[in-house]
């Protein structure tokens, strides 16, 4: 799949109705986060502050990259809520955070 073709798939309605089946399938929590809190729980850590949260989910992840089986784009069991933090986290991207200081810093020189 190209980039173009994933594009098109985002701003597609079946996906935009499918992403909102899978946040409320999910009611709307993180599953990173609700993974994180269960898995400290299970091993008896005591977690702080934000740790402590699950967040809102806002974004839905596909498992299996989309452009690798775009097949699976529209699959239940492909798709999974997550925060913004946790999304990011999964796709080893930067916090919107740090780019935006970036930006700031090249406005400086003027
Ligand atoms: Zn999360
Ligand atoms: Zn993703």
């Amino acid at each position: 799949m190209t980039d173009k073709e994933a594009k098109a798939f985002y701003n597609a309605a079946a996906w935009k109705h499918k992403r909102m089946q899978i946040l409320e399938r999910d009611h709307y929590e993180c599953q990173d986060c609700r993974k994180r809190l269960k898995d400290a729980v299970a091993a008896g850590h005591i977690l702080q502050g934000e740790d402590r949260k699950i967040r809102r989910a806002e974004e839905v992840h596909h498992i299996v990259e989309l452009k690798e089986h775009p097949e699976l784009g529209l699959e239940d069991d492909n798709l999974i809520s997550l925060c913004v933090k946790c999304h990011n986290l999964r796709h080893g991207r930067t916090p919107r955070r740090f780019q935006r200081k970036k930006k700031l810093a090249s406005k400086e020189r003027w």
